[in-house]
């Protein structure tokens, strides 16, 4: 059976580090559905056409990949692609204590499915998708937070 991951976020925009849990964890898994979580009452800064098109982008030569975007409830979404596993990022203690009580719910929910957490290579900790967004409300050059290929202005 193919192992399938689910890596859900807001990826508002994506970022430097979503890049790199990404490109770490394609030699774990046959298929990674980069999911973009649609919530109506959940404030966004990008569109999520925008969000969608920059994750591709990312990952255009990547087979591998698949970008998608998804409402409700991230383990009934991963039942519907038939996803076993679901991807996260671990920067920081404050990330682990918030993902714990997830993983554990969603465990509950749906005990088939296991969540990988990978941690953060040192260098990216800092980086999270709101201060590029307060850099760029503020005017200020976003672009080396970023992945290379993608241009927050097109
Ligand atoms: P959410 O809306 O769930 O917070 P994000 O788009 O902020 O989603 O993040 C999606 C996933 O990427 C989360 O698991 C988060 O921990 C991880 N992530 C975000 N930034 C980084 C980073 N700099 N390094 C590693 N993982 C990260």
């Amino acid at each position: 059976m193919d192992k399938i991951a689910v890596f859900p976020g807001s990826f508002d925009p994506i970022t430097k580090g979503h890049e790199s849990i990404i490109k770490r964890a394609l030699p774990l898994f046959d298929k990674i559905i980069v999911a973009i979580g649609v919530n109506a009452e959940k404030q966004h800064f990008f569109p999520i056409q925008k969000r969608m098109k920059w994750i591709q982008q990312v990952f255009q030569d990547e087979p591998k990949i698949v970008v998608d975007k998804y409402s409700g409830m991230t383990v009934d979404y991963c039942r519907k692609m038939n996803a076993g596993f679901i991807l996260r990022g671990l920067r920081t203690s404050a990330d682990f204590e918030f993902e714990r009580s997830i993983g554990q719910i969603n465990k509950k929910l749906y005990p088939e499915i296991e969540t990988i957490f990978l941690l953060t290579t040192p260098e990216l900790t800092a980086l999270n998708s709101s201060i590029i967004r307060d850099i760029i409300r503020h005017g200020g050059d976003a672009s080396p937070f970023v992945p290379e290929s993608i241009d927050l202005f097109d």
